[in-house]
């Protein structure tokens, strides 16, 4: 459905054509609720990507040094992540691919005995606009299975891998019954995604790469990628963002990754950012999965 019509140049599409593309997949109507769970202001919900070892894997990768940094989240990362959230007793989001999770049941298990989510993130961080509608669609009831079997919890969100969303996935998060998807952009508030001018269902607690520590934080040693944010200017950027969102009476979102936030350097972030909440009493910490059914059912 996303062939260009003939060989045509963008600019020479029919309306029609670009028309069918941007209307595939759509915002459609916007859950803003009054107030919050027990008449808070804002809610505030914290992510953690636990990529691990299947960035390096994703690419064909087979670099020993770069798969310990992902074994580096799994031994570091998540248990700081994690003694955090109980010391100030808040409850996240942590999306896992299958593969992350196989490598690491008993992380998995102690996510979930801990009363946080965990949502789909893929098989192995594939990137779906790559991947044939049949591959897409198997690797994604898998991986629900997968984690379903390591935590006995069944998945009812998916990010996914990079946010890469192909024209097959809403179809496929809607077969699989999910309640919300945390991979787009379209608003600060959450809304319905639309599927052709349809409604689906699905609630979309929506990301953004201005609230993800990767963009700031990200090195490639072979590449020119490198961190260019200071860590407290990044504090800042969150920072300014809960403050607005509190202003607004609307949401906050963060998606952060355990081999990139955990460091000694980084994790006062997640502490700040939890104390800076946590000094207004009318703020609701919860997961996403919580805030779709909350924005969806108390829509004003
Ligand atoms: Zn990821």
């Amino acid at each position: 459905m996303n062939q260009q019509p003939g060989k045509l140049e963008p600019w020479q599409w029919p309306e029609e054509h670009w028309r069918k593309l941007v209307g595939h997949v759509r915002a459609g109507r916007r859950y803003r609720p009054d107030c919050w769970k027990d008449g808070t202001r804002c809610a505030v919900a914290l992510s953690f990507d636990s990529d691990h070892e299947t960035n390096e894997l994703r690419d064909g990768g087979t670099s020993i040094g770069r798969l310990s940094w992902g074994q580096y989240g799994n031994r570091v990362g998540v248990p700081r992540i994690l003694a955090l959230l109980e010391r100030y007793d808040v409850p996240a989001t942590f999306y896992v691919p299958a593969v992350a999770a196989l490598l690491h049941p008993d992380e998995q298990r102690r996510i979930v005995g801990e009363g946080h989510e965990i949502g789909i993130h893929g098989w192995i961080h594939e990137l779906n606009s790559a991947l044939p509608y049949e591959a897409e669609r198997d690797l994604m009831l898998r991986s629900a299975d997968t984690l379903e079997h390591i935590t006995k919890v069944r998945p009812v969100g998916l990010r996914t891998p990079s946010w890469d969303f192909s024209p097959g996935t809403l179809a496929i998060e809607r077969e699989l019954g999910l309640s919300y998807d945390s991979s787009l952009m379209a608003d600060e508030d959450c809304y319905e995604l639309m599927l052709d001018g349809e409604e689906t269902g699905i609630t979309e607690v929506p990301v953004e790469w201005v609230r993800d520590d990767a963009v700031y934080f990200m090195m490639n040693r072979f590449q020119s990628l490198r961190p260019y944010t200071p860590p407290r200017d990044v504090l800042d950027i969150f920072l300014r963002e809960l403050d607005a969102a509190y202003e607004d009476g609307g949401l906050f979102q963060l998606t952060m990754h355990p081999h990139i936030i955990g460091y000694r350097s980084r994790i006062f972030i997640l502490e700040e950012i939890i104390r800076h909440a946590r000094s207004r009493t009318d703020v609701w910490f919860a997961t996403h999965a919580q805030v779709a059914d909350w924005a969806k059912s108390h829509a004003a």
